[in-house]
């Protein structure tokens, strides 16, 4: 089969593309518009407000919530892999909602006159979802209008267990060979996203401070949107971040999701008078 990618010569939506250390961030988010992510390296997405051509051949994504903006587009997605001929992707998304994407998909059947053959997994907070050998990714929680959750994708290594460090090879093979466990599992978070949530997302759930890249939400920076709704809405405020700022222990930090009720050049005005380190020049404003 030719490759359905390569036939589409312009990217709608849009998105940015960015590498770190080897791994690649791709997506758009911007509140009330869309949000869409994905790392090809590790076979993954968050969440699916809109879906580019190219993001087709990853098949795994992950919903932090359903807030249409977080959603609409996945209906889309998983016909355009049936009609590419695409194995049926994996969609991991809050519990509680399956029942209504399931109708959801149901009534898209009825008007699309064709299947939408996936397979839907229903997340709780503190559950972990096993995707290969390598990567498997926990669902965290978070604190929005609606129910949300964050997730931390972990890639596990096999160790030799500290107290074989010093036998020699031979004797471990044997160890090995007699059926004994002689190695344990390590983990590292690679990437961690929030979602919508207020920041105790991130205080509840340390390791997001840890991981390679963090994809957060950080969608009011401006003074006159601090305040009791910020809050109610569940979103997080640049005067979190700032008192966090030690917190951070991250190779990167995308912070995206911004209200677009301020414009991009004043978003960088207000990040870079208020944190003019970046971060130690870790934290990326992703328009
Ligand atoms: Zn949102
Ligand atoms: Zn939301």
């Amino acid at each position: 089969m030719s490759d359905p990618l390569a036939a589409q010569p312009y990217s709608d939506p849009p998105y940015r593309s960015q590498t770190f250390n080897g791994m690649t961030v791709e997506g758009f988010s911007r509140a009330a518009m869309q949000t869409y992510w994905r790392i090809p390296q590790l076979k993954l997405g968050f969440d699916c407000g809109g879906h580019p051509w190219e993001f087709m051949n990853t098949p795994n994504w992950f919903i932090s919530h359903t807030h249409m903006d977080h959603l609409l587009a996945l209906p889309a997605y998983v016909c355009r892999r049936r009609m590419m001929k695409m194995s049926p992707p994996t969609i991991f998304l809050p519990a509680q909602s399956v029942h209504l994407v399931e109708k959801l998909f149901d009534v898209y059947k009825h008007l699309d006159h064709g299947r939408l053959p996936c397979q839907l997994v229903g997340v709780q907070p503190g559950e972990e979802y096993v995707l290969s050998r390598e990567i498997v990714v926990t669902a965290v929680e978070t604190f929005h209008s609606i129910r949300s959750v964050g997730y931390i994708v972990w890639e596990r290594r096999k160790r030799l267990k500290p107290e074989l460090q010093k036998l020699p090879q031979e004797q471990i093979r044997q160890l090995a060979v007699s059926g004994q466990e002689v190695s344990v599992e390590v983990r590292f978070p690679r990437a961690a996203y929030l979602g919508d949530s207020t920041i105790q997302g991130l205080d509840a759930n340390p390791a997001m401070f840890e991981a390679d890249i963090l994809i957060m939400e950080m969608s009011f920076v401006a003074k006159r949107h601090r305040g009791d709704k910020l809050r109610r809405y569940g979103h997080v405020h640049l005067d979190d971040v700032v008192e966090r700022r030690e917190k951070f222990r991250n190779g990167v930090v995308i912070a995206s999701h911004f209200s677009t009720r301020c414009p991009d050049r004043e978003i960088k005005r207000i990040v870079t008078k208020r944190l003019p380190d970046m971060l130690a020049g870790k934290l990326v404003l992703w328009f």
